[in-house]
């Protein structure tokens, strides 16, 4: 019981955090600079500005685990995206539930 209500509070979890992607508003050094939070957007593992597609996709240290778990050549056309809307449209298009949810699950692994 304890671990079906936990499975259940990690699922809410999950997609709260995908509607705060798909709204953009994660609390990336980006959105918190342009929110007047902090000053400094960029990045503190690789310098460049941290953007969602940045933190999600771009930066070195997350496409390393994109490398790592395989599915690189399946997020690389994300590169050419400006904004998550793109990504998002990008998914959708002709890409199967499997490949949507791999994505998901990673990008909330990286995210965490
Ligand atoms: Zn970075």
């Amino acid at each position: 019981m304890g671990g079906k209500l936990c499975a259940n509070l990690q699922c809410d979890q999950k997609s709260i955090f995908f509607v705060t992607v798909i709204h953009d508003s994660l609390p990336t050094q980006f959105n918190l600079a342009r929110r007047g939070v902090i000053r400094d957007s960029r990045c503190k593992q690789c310098g460049g500005v941290e953007s969602t597609l940045h933190a999600l996709f771009w930066c070195i240290a997350t496409t390393a685990v994109w490398k790592q778990v395989g599915w690189w050549s399946l997020v690389k056309p994300f590169l050419l995206q400006v904004d998550m809307k793109g990504v998002l449209i990008w998914l959708v298009k002709g890409r199967s539930h499997l490949a949507l949810d791999m994505v998901g699950w990673v990008v909330w692994v990286v995210w965490r």
